[in-house]
């Protein structure tokens, strides 16, 4: 038996017919071919009127929070329980990243955590919908208009997620997404900043050129200190064929998630992504959470899951608690569940017997605590 990874990305014979396509013709006056197609075909499937390919979700967050004029002794909220990338940008601008607990069964940020941290500084809600599960965007939403606060979405983990119909990452003033190696789809490394404003987009526009204004007619001119986080054309191209594959990469996502479910969500205590009516998860990445009653923990779920040759992830630490931010703040959820959760593999070209070698290892775990 082989080892199962946790992820890996599905590309095949149109990601690399584009991509020699790329490498061969794709200069000089066709450099930006595959780039504009890529952009104009993320945001057609979004639903979003406006897109700019990065060279990573980070920079779309760092660019978008810029142009938002988050600044020096701002705010930012957001959960508590996720990983590092969203934060960091907040502390490229000198502003402070403020955690708050999560919710016990979607995970994403508490609305009314939210709505307890606001204060004069601060100056944007950041909504990560967490492994395809989606933040109670009602919720966000009305308390930015009451406070007058945009809402971010950093929708890496939710292509194919929807919040009543809308796309994750085309509700808030902007999106930011990932196409890092492990993510639903992807260009290797990559991201997308993606609006529905135009302002904001010409803003970041602007701010992505080096602060040069598109269309000024003064060569290399910038207008103040900007930013390069480019995607190259030759990521784009590999980008043009996930783009034309998306859908049956969200539907390959779900169907493993479901297959998951229907084995492991009747067993006693477990607990896996949730799917409220009025949404749909796109299921980048199935969990497990076990209820504090079976006794299960992540080191006794590592061990099993290695012992079967199988990679297990372990669910984000709380931010606050890693050393470079190091906070005291009150928040229970996002701290008792990493110790009783796990990410399960969930790669496009598993197959059910794959999965089936996963699912042993749960109910082994659950047996062997007499809960089966
Ligand atoms: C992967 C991920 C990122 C970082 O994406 P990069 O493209 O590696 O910068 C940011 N936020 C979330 C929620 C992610 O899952």
């Amino acid at each position: 038996m082989s080892r199962i990874h946790y992820t890996k990305p599905s590309v095949g014979e149109l990601e690399a017919q584009y991509a020699l396509d790329a490498v061969q013709n794709g200069w000089g006056a066709r450099c930006y071919e595959y780039l504009t197609r890529f952009e104009h075909g993320f945001a057609e499937h979004l639903g979003a009127t406006y897109a700019i390919a990065t060279s990573s979700c980070t920079g779309a967050l760092h660019m978008g929070m810029a142009a938002l004029g988050v600044g020096a002794g701002d705010e930012v909220i957001l959960g508590n329980t996720n990983w590092i990338a969203s934060a960091a940008p907040i502390t490229y601008l000198g502003a402070t990243p403020v955690f708050v607990d999560v919710l016990a069964d979607s995970w994403c940020l508490d609305p009314q955590q939210v709505r307890a941290a606001i204060n004069p500084r601060t100056k944007a809600i950041l909504a990560v919908h967490l492994y395809g599960n989606l933040c109670d965007m009602d919720a966000l939403l009305a308390i930015g208009k009451e406070f007058g606060i945009p809402v971010i979405e950093d929708a890496a983990e939710a292509i194919g997620s929807q919040w009543r119909g809308r796309a994750a990452g085309s509700l808030g003033a902007f999106g930011a997404f990932s196409f890092h190696g492990t993510k639903t789809m992807t260009t290797g490394e990559g991201g997308m900043f993606v609006t529905s404003d135009k302002a904001l987009y010409e803003r970041v526009l602007t701010l992505s050129n080096h602060g040069r204004v598109a269309g000024c007619s003064k060569q290399f001119w910038p207008d103040f200190v900007g930013f390069k986080y480019k995607m190259s054309n030759l990521q784009a191209a590999v980008g043009c064929a996930q783009v034309e594959r998306i859908e049956e990469l969200i539907a390959r996502k779900r169907a493993i998630f479901d297959y998951y479910a229907r084995a492991l969500t009747v067993l006693p205590g477990v607990a896996m992504n949730p799917q409220p009516a009025h949404a749909r998860n796109g299921y980048w990445m199935p969990t497990v959470v076990f209820e504090e009653s079976t006794g299960i923990t992540r080191e006794a779920l590592i061990a099993a899951f290695q012992a079967a040759d199988i990679d297990a992830r372990v669910f984000f630490w709380p931010l606050s608690s890693l050393p470079m931010f190091d906070v005291a703040v009150d928040t229970p959820v996002a701290f008792a569940l990493p110790g009783r959760a796990i990410n399960l593999p969930s790669y496009h070209d598993m197959t059910d017997a794959d999965q089936d070698r996963v699912i042993a290892v749960v109910r082994d775990v659950l047996k062997h605590k007499g809960k089966l």
